[in-house]
């Protein structure tokens, strides 16, 4: 019986994985050039990391995590997102300590135990930011506009930018009591998720995708409302940078974000597109996470976002990304007599930062070629007794048979300026 790979995960094929690379080439320039650097997390963490770092009351951590206990007893989790993570690793490495802000960034995979769905998987890649040390919202801003100029590099268009501030624990304490409230009544109506949202963080209410609780959240209060004076100052703030960007948006009080650590700034990206609407991008602001796993009183930003929704996107507007191939000559051999030559070449080739390949699979001259053709590499060297003895080889361009001659002996940059130019 064959094996196939488990519910949930998929393979990512040599033919997909152009575009895989281009986005990770793409987004790590453009976090560079912001100045934040990569960080590399471990795929398990211990899972009070999770519990503590994403929130007890959420979805991802009551049902969809992969938690299991190891040889030696530990209750391990895969992570089933980076902040957490990053946030464990910035508090034991005494990162607080380093000039702020402190930015990093990362492109991980992580996992979740999630219903099946079109584009959905257990295992997922993420690409996510994540800034310590400032209280913005310049810096909100300045992650917000990092996505803007990332989705500009990929070509991706038809996107909105939505915002909205859900307050800091002060206004967030007055809201809930609106809230609860507001839901107290209807509670008997809605699905036994909320009633259990009610107790433990009412806003995420306002998350359920169920109709018959939809009814009632409509016109529920918005954290929006009731903003202290500090968080209302931080949203117009927010605003007025992004209108010195030029960076459309529109205030959606709706937005809440699935995750517990959310204070003041929550943004998502919504594409536009006919066929993929729906956000792919999210985050925010999260004053208080440091300190609640136990770091120094750190403020955050940050955001997340899906790869395999993003390459759907991508895919959905029509964005061709080609694999950039690297073999530039294949080296045809025509028999044993020529074949160390064959071989030297390819390596000198190679030494000097020009991609080859050469037979090895005793193929016949003619399925050589077809080989060549077929793989679209550009030219083919060509080795015969006559070039052995001369010490020469003939450079071949497959697509008129424009053709070349070289002295083995030629410096290498000389073939690479002829292959660059004729290519
Ligand atoms: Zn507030
Ligand atoms: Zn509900």
């Amino acid at each position: 019986m064959a094996f196939s790979v488990p519910k949930g995960t998929k393979d990512i094929l040599p033919d997909e994985v152009a575009g895989w690379q281009r986005a990770e080439q793409a987004f790590s320039g453009v976090c560079a050039e912001y100045g934040f650097r990569e960080i590399r997390i471990p795929t398990f963490e211990h899972t009070e990391v999770f519990t503590r770092g994403v929130g007890g009351s959420t979805d991802v951590v009551r049902k969809e995590m992969y938690t299991f206990e190891d040889k030696g007893g530990r209750s391990m989790t895969l992570r089933p997102e980076g902040t957490a993570g990053v946030v464990r690793s910035f508090i034991e490495n005494g990162m607080s300590s380093l000039p702020a802000p402190v930015r990093l960034y990362y492109m991980i995979n992580a996992f979740r135990y999630e219903k099946m769905q079109k584009g959905r998987y257990r295992e997922f890649h993420q690409f996510g930011v994540e800034a310590f040390g400032s209280q913005g919202p310049d810096i909100d801003a300045e992650i917000i506009s990092l996505l803007v100029l990332f989705f500009e590099r990929m070509g991706v268009r038809e996107t909105s930018l939505c915002i909205n501030s859900i307050g800091c624990p002060e206004c967030r304490s007055v809201y809930y009591e609106e809230l609860r409230k507001y839901f107290s009544d209807k509670l008997t109506d809605m699905c036994a998720d909320c009633n259990e949202r009610m107790k433990q963080n009412p806003m995420r209410i306002l998350d359920c995708k169920e109709s018959r609780c939809k009814v009632y959240t409509a016109d529920a209060p918005r954290q929006l409302q009731y903003l202290c004076e500090g968080c209302k100052e931080h949203f117009e703030g927010l605003k007025s940078a992004l209108n010195d960007l030029g960076i459309d948006y529109t205030v959606d009080p709706g937005i809440v974000r699935g995750l517990d650590y959310y204070t003041r700034t929550v943004f998502e990206f919504v594409s536009d597109h006919v066929g993929t609407q729906g956000t792919i991008c999210g985050g925010g602001r999260y004053d208080k996470l440091v300190e609640m796993m136990d770091g120094p009183a750190v403020p955050g930003v940050g955001f997340a976002m899906g790869v395999e929704r993003f390459l759907m996107e991508l895919q959905s507007q029509g964005i061709e990304l080609q694999e950039k191939r690297s073999v530039k000559v294949y080296i045809a051999n025509l028999s044993d007599e020529t074949l160390a030559s064959c071989r030297k070449l390819a390596y000198r080739l190679r030494c000097g930062g020009i991609g080859c390949e050469t037979d090895l699979v005793s193929r016949s001259f003619r399925a050589q070629m077809k080989y060549a053709n077929k793989a679209g590499i550009p030219f083919v060297a060509v080795i015969g007794p006559d070039e052995v003895a001369g010490g020469t080889f003939s450079l071949k361009r497959m697509s008129d048979g424009a053709t070349a001659e070289f002295s083995i002996d030629d410096s290498i940059p000389d073939i690479n300026h002829y292959i660059s130019e004729k290519n």
